[in-house]
């Protein structure tokens, strides 16, 4: 069951100037920047699937959490608003003096922000619960980044939007970039290709330094395909060698504005007039600009980078990422 809550398909957009400046690849991009809730971002696909879970369960409340410029927690808040339910978001680290980007958003939708201090990834979420559950509230939790197996379900049909869009233009694409965090984008889009049968494969360019030991996230993926897949009554085959997540962008973590996305976020604003954001896709474009520079691809192949958007983040970091 799915609650619409955005504008689907999003575009497929052709980055001709920045493919010729790169001399690799040609390079598409999905726009999922332009899902229409709230500035846009893909965590309006999970949500449609979330919300109606919970609306199907009769809950009143939300409560999400993250970072205290998530996106997902402000398309949480957006969506809450649309459909009338209360929205609580636990966020790490302190109430800012000028909440501004995502912040800024949260507030204007009238979201209820607990302040979490170092933890950033819900830790709090259930003390939080306890709390609203003994005032009446009928609660409902949707986890970090909207990744679970309903969640991942948005991307399963964001792969069957992209076949249709890639078939009606004739375009094959070899690969798939995305910015991976929290891993129900990557696991979505790896299930939606295996019930494609698609030979197209799904690189995650890692945003966080958090499971990196021991490959902890890509185990995550690869059982979130799983989960997945089985809501669907679908067979699947991966294992751990076909989720490729790469590490080596890492920079100073999560958050921290280095060199490599500066120039990755600057160089597409000027070449193709579309902005990336300062933590995810900024990274990520960095990612695809570095591994086309290592000649992962071949010319006369076709990439595709999914815009995973995050747009309002960048007014919170206007001085890293203007910084000469
Ligand atoms: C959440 C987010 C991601 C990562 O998606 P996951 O499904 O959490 O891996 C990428 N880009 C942006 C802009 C995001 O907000």
């Amino acid at each position: 069951m799915r609650r619409p809550l955005g504008f689907f398909p999003t575009p497929v957009v052709k980055l001709e100037r920045l493919s010729a400046l790169l001399g690799g690849p040609n390079i598409l991009m999905k726009r999922d920047d332009q899902t229409g809730l709230a500035l846009g971002g893909n965590k309006t696909r999970k949500l449609e699937f979330l919300i109606a879970d919970a609306l199907r369960k009769d809950c009143d409340t939300i409560i999400t959490a993250g970072a205290a410029q998530s996106n997902h927690c402000r398309q949480t808040a957006a969506a809450c608003a649309l459909v009338g339910l209360e929205c609580h978001l636990v966020l790490g680290g302190e109430q800012p003096e000028n909440p501004n980007g995502n912040l800024f958003l949260d507030k204007l939708f009238d979201a209820q922000i607990h302040w979490g201090g170092v933890q950033r990834k819900g830790e709090g979420v259930n003390t939080v619960c306890e709390l609203l559950k003994s005032k009446g509230k009928k609660t409902y939790i949707i986890p970090y980044g909207g990744s679970n197996e309903l969640g991942s379900l948005g991307f399963v049909r964001a792969s069957l939007e992209l076949d249709s869009q890639l078939k009606e233009h004739e375009e094959e694409v070899q690969s798939v970039v995305v910015a991976s965090s929290s891993g129900g984008t990557q696991a979505g889009l790896m299930v939606g290709l295996e019930m494609l049968s698609s030979e197209t494969s799904v690189i995650g360019i890692g945003i966080d330094k958090l499971g990196v030991e021991n490959h902890e996230f890509a185990r995550m993926i690869l059982d979130l395909t799983y989960s997945t897949a089985n809501q669907l009554e679908l067979d699947i085959s991966y294992d751990l060698n076909d989720v490729e997540v790469r590490y080596e962008y890492l920079g100073r973590g999560y958050g921290v504005v280095g060199q490599p996305e500066r120039n990755a976020i600057r160089t597409v604003a000027k070449t193709e007039g579309v902005l990336l954001d300062p933590v995810y896709t900024g990274r990520a474009m960095a990612g695809l600009i570095d591994m086309i520079k290592q000649g992962r691809f071949e010319r006369g192949q076709t990439v595709l980078f999914w815009h995973t958007g995050g747009t309002p983040s960048l007014f919170s970091y206007t001085d890293d990422v203007l910084q000469y």
